[in-house]
């Protein structure tokens, strides 16, 4: 008897936070997530969570893509990947709405390996390793404090982040308190200082800039033995991206903002040395797998953009166990509520910095779904 799927739910989530905290193209005041929860007729139950607000998102998962999907057997999730993009993109006119797609593809994948009693790196052809080495996100800009305060706020976070992992990003783009580029390099070159030479620093700007401001902070960063200088222009503006890799001696990172044909452009005009899809706004574990193989064909490793709950670490977990290149799990240390409270797993990185990826069967979670009610929002 084939598996059909039930029902598909969503559940929006919000945390208000203490301290809005800042990047370079917006304050964030509270913690949000869309989690996306599908049946099977035997009982079976897969999660998926959806990158970005909730707000139309939910509805494309509920009125437009769950009609589609009651019904069909979970494990065609590739099959079904493609006819939902299909779909999607002859109804919204090329727009085609991936953080909802992307829930449900990562959902998808939880069924197939629970019903497949397998993890979905397994499901994917293997798991190239246990654990992987996580670095810091966070060294976000405070609200109300000076230039001054500002880099010493952000220096002290990443003293310590450096401390517990050895490996630190920091957010650069003072554009949104006024500042200018020059602020950015200094505020990159204390982190430095307070991190000391041993430690792994990389820099992202959320496309604060234009290619020249970009070229000229990327010059300066050559000398601060940056890994990678992330998102320095627009996500549109791919000829920038090319640009900037042509004449800076820094590796380029980006891609949390593209599509899968954005990848495609991006990886084939060589503006990338390293990819970064988030699995819960590209298009989920499918996109993220073909993403992953054009990247190794072109010679480009791949290190996700991990932002949200346990179900997208867990989901980025289970894609980094396949990856042929070195990758590193990015791991958010600002506050957010959410991101214990929705798994029992808490994937916590060890002294050490490692973290270690489940092998349970699907995305390997347990939901827990009495602490998700305090913080729904429908
Ligand atoms: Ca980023």
């Amino acid at each position: 008897m084939p598996t059909a799927i039930e029902s598909v739910e969503t559940m929006s989530l919000a945390a208000p936070l203490d301290e809005p905290f800042g990047y370079a193209q917006a304050w964030v005041e509270d913690r949000t997530a869309l989690l996306v929860r599908i049946t099977t007729s035997d009982g079976t139950v897969g999660w998926g969570e959806c990158w970005g607000p909730a707000a139309g998102t939910r509805e494309t998962v509920t009125d437009f893509l769950a009609p589609r999907l009651v019904g069909r057997d979970p494990r065609d999730v590739t099959v079904i990947y493609d006819e939902l993009v299909h779909h999607a993109r002859a109804a919204y006119q090329s727009v085609v709405p991936y953080p909802a797609i992307s829930g449900v593809d990562i959902a998808l994948w939880d069924l197939c390996g629970k019903l497949r009693d397998a993890s979905v790196a397994e499901l994917l052809g293997g798991r190239r390793r246990e654990e992987v080495h996580a670095y810091a996100t966070g060294h976000y800009f405070r609200h109300g404090l000076d230039l001054e305060d500002q880099y010493g706020a952000i220096t002290a976070e990443a003293a310590e982040n450096a401390a517990a992992l050895g490996a630190v990003k920091a957010k650069i783009g003072l554009s949104l308190l006024g500042y200018g580029p020059d602020d950015d390099v200094e505020l990159v070159r204390r982190i430095r200082d307070a991190i000391g030479p041993d430690a792994m620093l990389m820099v992202d700007a959320n496309y604060a800039y234009d290619t020249g401001t970009a070229r000229r902070v990327g010059r300066a960063l050559e000398s601060l033995d940056v890994t990678w200088f992330e998102e320095p222009v627009p996500p549109t503006d791919e000829a920038g991206y090319v640009r900037l890799r042509d004449a800076l001696d820094l590796r380029i990172a980006g891609g949390e903002c593209h599509t899968p044909a954005g990848f495609d452009r991006l990886l084939a005009a060589g503006g990338l040395d390293i990819a970064q899809p988030d699995l819960c706004n590209v298009g989920g574990i499918t996109a993220g797998t073909r993403i992953g193989q054009h990247a190794a064909t072109t010679g480009v490793p791949v290190v996700p953009h991990v932002w949200g709950t346990g179900i997208a670490l867990a989901t980025s977990l289970q894609y980094i166990a396949t990856l042929p290149s070195e990758p590193w799990l990015e791991f958010d240390r600002s506050p957010n509520p959410l991101r214990t409270a929705v798994t029992q797993e808490s994937f916590a990185p060890a002294a050490a910095g490692q973290v270690t990826i489940p092998d349970r069967p699907g995305i390997g979670i347990t939901v827990d779904e009495p602490t998700i009610e305090q913080f729904r929002t429908d």
